[in-house]
């Protein structure tokens, strides 16, 4: 029987258990998957009750970055990118992974997102590192823009990247909000309207509500758009195949989580 979960605070209004149940009974394997209510400061000893009792977990808000310092071993993109979203228990042994770079990709290639530069890349936290992460390893030229500069500073020079002032967004050809402006605030946007460019497309992390202000304001000028959920329901399938072994549909994961997010069951 698999044990699985969701750590995070809060926690109660995740999308995960509704995309992982959907993942379990869709692929006929028994199991489980829990939303836990975790604290930071609970952290460490959460991690004990997954050695011993669950086969994974997944992790968000506020406990990525701290996760990559108690998992036992780390892969070479939760290293880089500072944070580890999937833990594999195994044998007694923690293992993290983050799964958010290679979903954004994946999610971006299964909705005919091209993958053009310049990419401008805002927010520098951990989404924004992780997408970063992932365009860079794609190969496009990546600009990243920050309401806190040092913060920007520093993810281009980790990485390579160029930080810019916000008005370069008129130049860029694929624009990815990875800030949590518009995070439950339907009127909130990280781009006024004029900076939007002429052409390209963009994508937007945050999918509550599903179609953000700055969604709306890029689709009205023919930009190409791609909501959060995608990304959400592709780094939820892969952290369900690192801990079976299966890759579950990335979309029937994703109609769960609309449904769970219209809060229709
Ligand atoms: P962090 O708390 O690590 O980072 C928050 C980011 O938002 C920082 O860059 C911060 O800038 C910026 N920010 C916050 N408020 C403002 C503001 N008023 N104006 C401008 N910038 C602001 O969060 P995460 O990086 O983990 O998550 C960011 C968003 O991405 C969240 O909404 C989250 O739900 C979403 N997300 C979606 C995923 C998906 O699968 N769709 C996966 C992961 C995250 P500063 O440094 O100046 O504080």
């Amino acid at each position: 029987m698999l044990r699985l979960a969701v750590l995070g605070h809060p926690v109660a209004h995740s999308l995960s258990p509704a995309m992982h149940a959907h993942a379990l009974r869709s692929l006929g394997l028994p199991g489980t998957y829990e939303a836990l209510e975790t604290p930071l400061v609970h952290l460490a000893d959460r991690l004990e009750e997954v050695r011993r009792e669950y086969r994974g977990v997944n992790l968000t808000i506020p406990l990525k970055e701290r996760a990559l310092e108690l998992v036992d071993w780390a892969a070479p993109e939760a290293k880089a990118i500072g944070a580890v979203n999937t833990v594999l228990s195994l044998e007694g042994h923690l293992f993290g992974f983050n799964t958010d770079a290679l979903g954004f990709l994946e999610a971006l290639k299964a909705g005919g997102i091209p993958l053009q530069g310049p990419a401008l890349v805002l927010g520098a936290g951990g989404a924004g590192r992780a997408v970063a992460y992932a365009l860079k390893g794609a190969g496009l030229e990546v600009w990243v823009w920050n309401r806190t500069e040092e913060r920007a500073l520093a993810l281009a020079e980790a990485f390579g990247l160029r930080a810019v002032p916000l008005e370069r967004a008129r130049e860029a050809r694929l624009l990815v909000n990875a800030t949590s402006v518009g995070l439950n605030a339907p009127e909130e946007t990280p781009l006024p309207a004029e900076l939007f460019p002429e052409a390209g497309a963009a994508v937007d992390l945050v999918y509550r509500p599903l179609w953000t202000r700055f969604l709306k304001e890029a689709r009205v000028r023919g930009l190409l758009v791609q909501t959060g959920l995608p990304m959400l329901a592709w780094q939820g399938a892969l952290a369900f195949q690192i801990w079976t072994g299966l890759l579950p549909d990335p979309k029937g994961m994703e109609e769960a989580a609309l449904r769970a997010l219209e809060g229709v069951r």
